[in-house]
């Protein structure tokens, strides 16, 4: 109670402030970080924990290891079920349709050579995606405080159990979810840190002094004409609205209860980590307009861990298959726990149509599930010029 606040009192109006027993200064408002001392919490604040000893506040400790899988890593088997391999190609007419609606939805495009252009050749460059999605399931720890309201102090009763050993409620598989656990047997209770065990801090707008100048006399006590200042009766001050003229406020860290439960916080986090690979085709579309079209699902396997595809047409979609598998599970069983992998494979068709108009050759693509149409070199992009 008999710590000093600020080293020069002013003369004039102190108040004294009820929390600490001292006058406060009048005049000027310290900063308020200098009545309030640093806010992050002391390294005494919390106990060493077996087992969470990297464990700190706030977060950003990183993810903790799992510990060993239970079931060894799968061997590639054998090949999945072998599946029909019909390859779509699309009519003239399809062709033809898709091409004038993308002309139409550019404002400026010319109809003429869609009306007009004669299909000289129409050709099937059908590629495939495979793509790679795990379900990782992750858990870090972190230090929390809240304000002590007689919640149960277990910290050392018995050892804390390990991150991984506490239950947690997994959502569906890739479905994206978070869950924070208090870990039992490390609740402890602490002094407020911030206010000292006080439950009240010095009001930062008035330092402490629970007044502040009078806004109508601006401090003189007088008004123009020589009469007393009636609002602040000629002290020349009025009272903190602030802090209601207390010069102190409820601390916000233990919400006035003095005391902060101190404890572990385990977080766990479920995510789903994805990757794709898209086969080179030869039909000259660039590779990007493919990520934005879905294809037809060939091959479709969720389990635990997958197997890489084997024996697929396309040798480079095997390979992809190969590396993604292994790539993920390397990465993925470092600091998280494979719950579920799934994989796809997509034939995505692509028909690249070959027209004259006006004498001259040209070339658009239809491609993706959707018929999007990319046509780079259409002659008539600007209607205006074209009759
Ligand atoms: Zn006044
Ligand atoms: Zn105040
Ligand atoms: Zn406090």
């Amino acid at each position: 109670m008999e710590r000093p606040i600020a080293s020069d009192y002013g003369p004039y109006y102190g108040t004294v402030n009820p929390v600490y027993g001292l006058p406060a200064p009048a005049m000027a408002a310290a900063p308020a970080t200098s009545i309030h001392g640093p806010s992050a919490p002391p390294a005494n604040m919390f106990d060493t924990v077996p087992g969470y000893e990297g464990t700190i506040a706030g977060g950003g400790g990183g993810y903790l290891p799992p510990p060993p899988p239970s079931v060894p890593m799968p061997v590639p088997e054998q090949a999945p079920s072998s599946p029909n391999w019909h390859i779509p190609s699309i009519s003239e007419d399809q062709a033809r349709e898709s091409f004038a609606t993308y002309v139409s939805s550019k404002c400026c495009y010319s109809s003429a050579p869609v009306k007009e252009g004669v299909i000289t050749n129409m050709e099937s460059f059908n590629t495939y995606r495979y793509r790679l999605e795990t379900f990782t399931e992750s858990r870090s720890t972190e230090w929390s405080q809240e304000p002590y309201t007689g919640q149960p102090v277990d910290a050392g009763v018995q050892p804390a159990p390990g991150p991984w050993q506490i239950a947690a409620q997994p959502p569906a598989f890739f479905q994206e979810h978070k869950q924070t656990i208090k870990v039992p047997y490390t609740s402890s209770v602490k002094n407020c840190h911030l206010c000292l065990g006080m439950g009240r801090n010095p009001c930062t707008t008035c330092a402490g002094s629970g007044n502040k100048v009078c806004w109508v006399c601006n401090g003189s006590g007088y008004r123009q004409s020589n009469d007393r200042c009636t609002h602040c009766n000629g002290r020349g001050r009025e009272n903190c609205s602030s802090c209601s003229g207390n010069g102190s406020r409820q601390c916000d860290t233990c919400r006035g209860k003095r005391q902060l439960l101190a404890f572990i916080n385990l977080i766990v986090k479920w995510s789903t980590e994805k990757d794709e690979f898209i086969a080179q085709d030869l039909s000259g579309l660039r590779m990007e307009n493919l990520e934005k079209v879905s294809g037809k699902e060939l091959f479709k396997d969720a389990q635990y861990m997958v197997y890489p595809v084997r024996g697929f047409p396309d040798v480079s979609v095997a390979q992809a298959s190969e590396r993604l598998v292994r790539d993920h599970q390397v990465k993925y069983t470092q600091t998280s726990l494979i719950l579920q992998q799934r994989q796809t494979i997509e034939l995505i068709p692509i028909t690249k149509v070959k027209y004259m108009w006006k004498g001259k050759p040209y070339v658009y693509y239809v491609y993706g599930n959707e018929f999007k149409v990319n046509a780079d070199d259409y002659p008539a992009t600007c209607c205006c010029s074209v009759m």
